[in-house]
């Protein structure tokens, strides 16, 4: 759309997350949601990149025959090859659906952080793989191949499906829908309930100091996704103020539906990825976890919980927690290649 030439100044009252009237999405200040602002300032705070973390012990635990058991490396692998291709899926919608249609720029500003951070997390995959010395073409084609991994993607994939139409436009009561739709299941979902159990598997790793470099690099990754999550709730719950007709209950009840089905198809995913259980973790508290978060999901958006279930993996939260461990930025020195320096050819 050609710009207007004009000094009437924009109007911040008129500013929406979808369905901007008149909105100028060029123009950053005055900013209304502040929460994105927040957002990309703290994700600028957490940068970091795979190839900081050393994946030495990693390479000579993952090569001996003496330390993972047959459970355990069929654990990492599986979970490897769900994560090998989740953040492209995460990326994608953002770029290809969500971004084209978010009509507030800090919003807009954040999305594109948060799609920088998803390539990172799949150059963080790559390099695990790598230095294991994993078949790539193996990992990354489990999300075709392994049919619990398929049927989580599959059925997140179909909620882009009419997003990525080019003819498809936010502002009919349908498409805003549809629109609110597709944040729950990739906010809530994709990345609030079908990245942990891959999660858990990792920190029991860490927990029996075994394949400690992959496991920070998923705790950076735990960190960024949660972020993440949190962006999508405020999204949808602003979302929900400004256009309060969309929250029918005829829609939450659809929600409550779609985070039920989302529960059952990870806790198959998990007993795939640990049939006999892994850590002193057994398919029932997997259960049990992935009940617990989707209820905090649930609750975050404004739903009753569903299942009322203990969370079983208490040391989970501390996980998330990586302050409690250690400053990252105080104990690397970090060069970047291409940073400080206003020199190039
Ligand atoms: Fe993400």
């Amino acid at each position: 759309m050609p710009i207007q030439k004009t000094t009437e100044k924009v109007n911040v009252n008129n500013r929406r997350i979808i369905n901007g009237k008149d909105a100028d999405v060029m123009q950053l200040y005055p900013i209304k949601h502040k929460f994105a602002w927040d957002a990309y300032i703290v994700g600028n705070a957490n940068h970091w990149l795979p190839t900081e973390i050393s994946m030495q012990k990693d390479v000579e635990q993952w090569k001996s025959p003496y330390v993972l058991s047959a459970d355990e490396r069929l654990a990492l692998e599986t979970v490897l090859g769900f994560f090998t291709t989740a953040d492209s899926i995460a990326a994608n919608n953002l770029v290809l659906a969500t971004y084209k249609h978010i009509t507030s720029p800090e919003c807009r500003l954040y999305l594109l952080r948060q799609a920088y951070e998803e390539a990172i997390h799949t150059h963080a995959y790559q390099y695990i793989v790598e230095s294991l010395g994993m078949d790539e073409s193996r990992l990354f084609n489990m999300y075709r191949e392994h049919e619990a991994i398929y049927n989580k993607d599959a059925f997140v994939l179909t909620f882009n499906e009419g997003i990525f139409d080019p003819h498809f436009a936010t502002g009919t009561f349908a498409s805003d829908q549809k629109f609110l739709e597709n944040m729950v299941v990739f906010s809530i979902i994709l990345e609030g309930i079908f990245f942990y159990s891959s999660f858990a598997v990792m920190f029991g790793f860490q927990r029996q100091n075994k394949m400690v470099g992959a496991a920070e690099q998923i705790q950076y990754i735990m960190r960024d996704e949660s972020m993440h999550l949190n962006f999508g709730i405020d999204m949808i719950n602003v979302i929900k103020q400004e256009q309060p007709e969309l929250w029918t209950s005829d829609f939450q009840s659809h929600v409550r539906d779609l985070v039920r089905k989302a529960v059952a198809l990870e806790y198959t995913f998990a007993e795939n990825v640990f049939p006999r259980g892994i850590f002193g973790m057994n398919a029932d508290g997997f259960r049990q976890y992935i009940e617990h978060i989707a209820d905090r999901r649930l609750q975050r958006i404004g739903l009753l919980s569903e299942f009322q279930s203990a969370n079983p993996f208490p040391w989970m939260s501390e996980a998330i927690d990586l302050a409690k461990e250690k400053n990252f930025f105080e104990t690397r020195v970090i060069e970047y290649q291409t940073g400080g320096t206003l020199e190039w050819e």
